[in-house]
């Protein structure tokens, strides 16, 4: 575990399992569990699920955990995604040690495991085609129909699969075909293939191979290798689990693992699926696997997103039978309360409007000492400078404004957080005839923003001085989807559903000079606006802030009509 603490994982369902094993005297040598990702698209939120299910199981019963990469299926596998997933599980605070492993690591032994089945007359090559199979596999009413090539002599079988092995038969000519019973209840179980013909290199094991074993075979043979205790999967694979047993029931092995099912979680406006994220960046309707605006774990790192924050997310969801479909201000309160308690205070201003202290000095500059959290003194403070003009948020002058805008207007007094107490006297309008500048005048008694007389005023603006605030790009983000549940109508292309306004730019931002050194995915809060962080594509001369969360309540919020 990295930097970041973890909060006690509330119990469910596994842990008790586990729990009531560990008292049968069961499991002396610690629990090991695996996650298992497709190296075929960047992790997900949900993926975040599992690790913290996996990893933190190990880590809380003195146990194991692998990070293997499930990877039988080269056409849609490749070493960036394999890279990726690695940094992520990095990045959340997991640490594999010696743990990395492939499913592609075991094909030797998957292959010696297939010729044993075939030889105990278990496994039978079936030269069917694709369709041919699909057709007789029968429906969950119907029994399926035998394979015409299911008598064929373990001798034949044999010398076929070597041949498959060899490189001698085409794609698609033959399967090996485990043999069970075409009449099972379960489709599962009918005579599922277990190896098909594919000349295609694999990012990890080359041209050594054209023939790879199916999922449904190598996943249970890799926990058994790796000692497996507990192989924790979603809910999808529970028909899959009579198989997931069979394959060990019927080959050598030496450590029996146990299938475990547990719901997947999807997120509200959200999609969670490697394949249907991978057309998303495909069809360029975002800006890549990290868009800000994606559930992966590198939009939602680009987009501010803390481990911490995904980390309690997952504790705080749970782990269950149920389905789980999670509200998305579940996963943003769990980032804005950590921000809340971690990120620095900055002033920023989103949309500037110029202010000129027409009493104070021309040429004086003063620093005003500006706490970096209101309640967390051991964050320290730093100088922010102040001069005759400046720029506040458009947001905060009103020219007729209503009793209860506790903001700037005519006539009107507000104190500039840290600063002074100011007095709006004029409005100055450019010649389309909108306000341009605003001319105000200053107490110097309210020094650090206090009056000496003691009289109050209702409104504290953040505000940055003209002569040296930075410019800054400031990337808004929405929801990217406009429908809760963007796949729930089959008849429309989720792609279609993109929210419009997901992503808003403005480019003219006024930030405090400190930012120019704040280095990529550095958070902050930027006063009464919300939590932003620093964008890999800002650079001193051009910085580029993403915002992560809006605030719910802050200091200001609380003064606004
Ligand atoms: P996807 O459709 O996104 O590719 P997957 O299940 O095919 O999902 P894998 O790479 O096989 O993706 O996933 C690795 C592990 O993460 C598996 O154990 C899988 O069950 C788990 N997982 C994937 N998505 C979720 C989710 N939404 N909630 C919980 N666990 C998940
Ligand atoms: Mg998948």
């Amino acid at each position: 575990m990295n930097d970041t603490s973890k909060s006690v994982t509330p119990t469910n369902f596994i842990r008790q399992i586990i729990e009531s094993e560990i008292a049968d005297g069961r499991h002396t040598d610690g629990i090991v569990t695996r996650f298992p990702p497709e190296p075929n698209g960047y992790l997900h939120i949900g993926h975040a699920k599992s690790m913290c299910l996996n990893f933190g199981l190990a880590e809380d019963f003195a146990g194991r955990c692998f990070l293997r990469f499930d990877d039988t299926n080269p056409d849609k596998e490749s070493p960036e995604y394999v890279e990726s997933i690695k940094t992520d599980v990095r990045w959340l605070g997991f640490n594999w040690e010696d743990r990395l492993t492939h499913a592609s690591d075991y094909f030797p032994q998957l292959y010696d495991w297939a010729v044993e089945l075939i030889e105990n007359g278990k496994a039978f090559i079936c030269s069917l085609s694709a369709e041919e199979i699909r057709a007789s596999r029968g429906t969950l009413t119907e029994p399926g129909s035998d394979s015409p090539y299911r008598i064929r002599s373990v001798a034949e079988n044999l010398e076929l699969f070597e041949k498959m092995r060899a490189g001698d038969f085409p794609d698609g000519s033959h399967v090996l075909r485990a043999k069970i019973d075409m009449a099972a209840p379960n489709i599962h179980m009918r005579d599922p293939a277990i190896y098909r013909i594919r000349h295609s290199p694999h990012h990890n094991t080359g041209n050594r191979w054209c023939i790879y074993p199916m999922y449904g075979f190598t996943h249970p043979l890799s926990d058994a290798i790796e000692g497996v205790t507990h192989s924790l999967c979603t809910l999808e694979f529970e028909d899959q689990r009579p198989f997931y047993d069979w394959v060990l029931d019927n080959v050598t092995i030496s450590k029996r693992p146990r299938q475990i099912e547990f719901s997947r979680m999807s997120l509200d406006y959200s999609i969670m699926s490697k394949r249907l994220l991978t057309m998303l960046v495909d069809e360029n309707c975002v800006s890549g696997w990290d868009d800000p605006r994606m559930p992966t774990l590198s939009g939602l790192r680009r987009r501010g997103y803390t481990p911490r924050a995904i980390r309690n997310f997952c504790t705080r969801i749970g782990v269950t039978k149920n389905e789980q479909q999670i509200e998305a201000s579940v996963l943003e309160n769990c980032v804005r309360e950590d921000l809340d308690k971690n990120a620095p205070r900055v002033f920023a201003v989103m949309n500037p409007l110029k202010l000129v202290i027409e009493n104070y000095p021309q040429d004086r500059v003063e620093q005003f000492d500006a706490f970096n959290h209101p309640n967390n003194p051991e964050m320290g403070s730093r100088q922010i400078p102040f001069c005759r003009e400046l720029y506040i948020d458009r947001q905060d002058f009103m020219e007729e404004a209503p009793k209860k805008f506790f903001r700037l207007a005519p006539g009107r007094e507000v104190r500039l957080r840290y600063a002074y107490f100011i007095t709006c006297t004029s409005v100055i309008r450019n010649s389309e005839g909108q306000i341009s500048e605003l001319r105000c005048s200053y107490d110097p008694e309210s020094r650090g923003g206090h009056a000496p007389d003691g009289r109050k005023v209702k409104g504290t603006l953040h505000w940055v001085s003209a002569q040296h605030a930075l410019d800054a790009e400031v990337r808004q983000y929405d929801r990217l989807f406009q429908d809760a549940n963007p796949l729930s109508d089959r008849s429309k292309d989720f792609l279609e559903l993109i929210n419009p306004d997901s992503k808003a730019v403005i480019t003219n931002s006024k930030v405090e000079p400190g930012l120019i050194s704040a280095t990529t995915g550095k958070s902050f809060q930027f006063e009464r606006v919300g939590y932003f962080c620093v964008d890999p594509e800002s650079t001193p001369s051009h910085l580029v802030f993403n915002r992560t969360v809006e605030l719910r309540d802050s200091w200001g919020k609380k003064n606004r009509p």
